[in-house]
């Protein structure tokens, strides 16, 4: 959850097979598609770019889910995760902007349902403190109640997002209120500690900023 800066792909020496055939590649899986017996190139990532394509992607996150920000992946597969899903937008299966590293629990959930648009964390406006907070009561993540009036269509979106990767599922809220009790008990007890770990070493980065304001 939060923000991803991403470079442009042509600035990415690992990805210039990705760069130099991700339309050719997907015009080639959207004629898969529309084949009536799926003849053609069907789905696979090309050229064993998928190595190269997960490291520049997880560097991004510092490793973390660009959805749920769940870190390290000691629970879950890593995954590359369409934003647009591949079968509906074939043409943008190898595109680089609707490509993000992703947990297997966000990918399921977002799995279940058709394509909505949502909130995208490489988005030039996003930003986590500006749309969602985390409700240390129920330690649901919700969507900031004045941006409904404020930015109506932000709000559902980011709705919509909290919902697409079951941000709020019950596993979830338990991660999060343990790594909230852990979280504080670092705080207390090696905060300031010349081996004082970062902020990336966590999960759910968004606790780690609620922990310094309240701190
Ligand atoms: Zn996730």
């Amino acid at each position: 959850m939060d923000k991803i800066d991403r470079p442009d792909l042509d600035t990415l020496n690992s990805l210039s097979t990705l760069a130099d055939n991700w339309e050719t590649w997907g015009q080639e899986y959207k004629l898969y598609l529309d084949s009536d017996k799926r003849e053609g190139i069907g789905w696979s990532w090309r050229q064993y770019i998928y190595t190269d394509l997960r490291k520049e992607l997880s560097d991004l996150t510092y490793e973390h889910c660009s959805f749920c920000d769940g870190y390290p992946f000691d629970m879950s597969k890593e995954t590359i995760e369409h934003y647009k899903p591949k079968n509906d937008f074939p043409l943008l299966a190898y595109k680089w902007n609707n490509l993000f590293y992703c947990c297997d629990t966000c990918q399921k959930e977002a799995n279940k349902l058709p394509f909505e648009n949502t909130i995208k964390p490489d988005h030039n406006d996003y930003n986590f403190d500006k749309i969602f907070y985390v409700d240390l009561g129920d330690f649901k993540i919700k969507v900031l109640e004045t941006l409904e009036d404020a930015d109506h269509s932000l709000f559902l979106k980011a709705e919509a997002f909290l919902i697409r990767y079951g941000i709020n599922i019950p596993s979830r809220i338990t991660r999060r209120r343990n790594n909230y009790r852990d979280l504080k008990n670092y705080f207390k007890s090696e905060y300031g500690a010349t081996d004082a770990r970062i902020r990336n070493d966590f999960p759910f980065r968004y606790l780690y900023d609620e922990l310094i304001r309240l701190s």
